[in-house]
């Protein structure tokens, strides 16, 4: 399917505005195992996005990932701010310009690939990963119902951050004090993800 102006228009803001609109939680999330501030970072990265659209849906979608991505490194701060900027950034290298299931399942994998290395991190430490890899993982699964599927499985993964002990990030500190508390970075990867299917 191409992914036209229009559409990555759509796509775009209604991942950054569903961020927006969930600051709160995701703050309320950093300050049970962090520093609270990952909905502030996350939304400051979410505006500059918003405020640079027309340029950034203008471009064919690779460039607009890789905008998106240079975007949140720059403003959203942070340990997610770089991450997710790699996540984005390596999607743009990694996706065609149309890219069908598979495809965006590869480039997926790519840039979970690039998130890991640069975090030093992998499933099971408590990150934004263990909501990428269900995530991915059920994008390479060829059923007809793929884009409703995507939102369960993603808020099932944050939600299943809860019981594990933090061992990347700030969370770590705290050990198995981190437990019972969702990951910040995994609700704000169901977000994207729910609000990307739904657009
Ligand atoms: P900071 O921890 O610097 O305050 P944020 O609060 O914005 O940054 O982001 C915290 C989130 O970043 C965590 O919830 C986690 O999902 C993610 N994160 C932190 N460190 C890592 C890492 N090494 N690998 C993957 N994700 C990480
Ligand atoms: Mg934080």
């Amino acid at each position: 399917m191409p992914i036209e102006e229009a559409l990555r228009r759509r796509l775009i803001r209604a991942a950054a505005d569903s961020i927006i609109a969930h600051a709160a939680e995701l703050t309320a999330l950093d300050q049970a195992i962090g520093d609270g501030d990952h909905g502030l970072n996350m939304a400051r990265g979410c505006t500059a996005v918003l405020d640079d659209l027309d340029r950034i849906a203008a471009l064919p979608l690779p460039g607009a990932l890789h905008a998106i991505g240079m975007t949140l490194v720059m403003k959203v701060g942070g340990a997610s701010g770089p991450l997710f900027g790699t996540l984005f950034m390596q999607l743009g290298r990694s996706l065609p310009e149309t890219p069908d299931r598979a495809a965006a399942a590869a480039a997926l994998a790519e840039a979970i690939a690039a998130v890991k290395a640069r975090g030093r991190s992998d499933v099971g430490s408590k990150t934004m990963l263990d909501a990428l890899v269900p995530v991915q993982e059920a994008l390479g699964d060829p059923g007809p119902d793929w884009r409703t599927r995507l939102p369960t499985v993603a808020d099932a993964a944050a939600a299943a951050t809860a019981p594990m002990p933090a061992r990347r990030g700030r969370a770590a500190y705290l050990g198995a004090r981190s437990i019972g508390h969702v990951d910040p970075g995994a609700r704000t990867v169901a977000l994207i993800v729910r609000a990307l299917c739904e657009a």
